[in-house]
């Protein structure tokens, strides 16, 4: 799919989560924050819901969080109109609370279409809740900064889970394992994986 087809996808999806009903969500949420950035990216960023000023804005990561995820692109010269940024719920938990399991599972079919569109080399999982959508069993502190090779619907991809920016200005061991996991993820990006064919592109072999 070229770069336009990309992006108009996207933006239908956007409005189509502008609209969604699918859990409770919506009701306490000022509006959807569907994710933003590059349809090409090489790097999808995937974070756990909206907070405050997102719900505010429709934009992700625009808040404290943000800020701290805007210095750690910048740490390996990345910017973020080079990547996509994404949540697993697209409308605000009430008060920032935890979003639910069946939450997540309700807003589940967007986020995967956006991953099957953008078709990024790495997903880089900020934070617990969407680590557990690609490795259910990890423990952040074990796995944080450690890529590994998944299949997500018939295509491979490096999955790196990573700390919540949130938790790295809550406590400064977390940023600096933030800093470090993010140098790392800027050698992946210098030599990466190679590509292994789809199972698509297998059949037509
Ligand atoms: N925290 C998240 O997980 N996502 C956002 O978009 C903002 C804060």
């Amino acid at each position: 799919m070229d770069s336009k087809s990309k992006q108009k996808e996207l933006q239908e999806i956007a409005q189509e989560i502008e609209k969604c009903q699918q859990c409770p969500l919506y009701k306490g949420a000022n509006r959807g924050v569907p994710g933003e950035g590059n349809p090409d990216a090489r790097i999808m960023f995937i974070g756990e819901g909206p907070g405050y000023h997102e719900d505010q804005r429709g934009i992700p990561f625009c808040g404290a969080a943000g800020k701290v995820l805007d210095e750690l692109l910048a740490l390996i010269s990345l910017e973020r109109k080079e990547v996509f940024i994404g949540n697993v719920t697209k409308h605000r938990p009430p008060g920032n609370r935890d979003p639910l399991p069946q939450e997540i599972e309700a807003c589940r079919p967007w986020l995967d279409k956006q991953i099957e569109i953008i078709q990024p080399e790495i997903i880089v999982t900020l934070g617990r809740f969407s680590m557990a959508k690609f490795l259910p069993n990890a423990k952040i502190s074990r796995v944080h900064g450690q890529p590994r090779s998944i299949e997500f619907r018939g295509r491979k991809m490096m999955i790196m889970p990573m700390y919540h920016p949130a938790a790295g200005l809550r406590r400064g061991e977390i940023l600096e394992d933030l800093k470090t996991d993010f140098l790392k993820l800027g050698e992946l990006l210098k030599s990466p994986p190679k590509p292994e064919p789809s199972r698509e592109q297998l059949s037509l072999v």
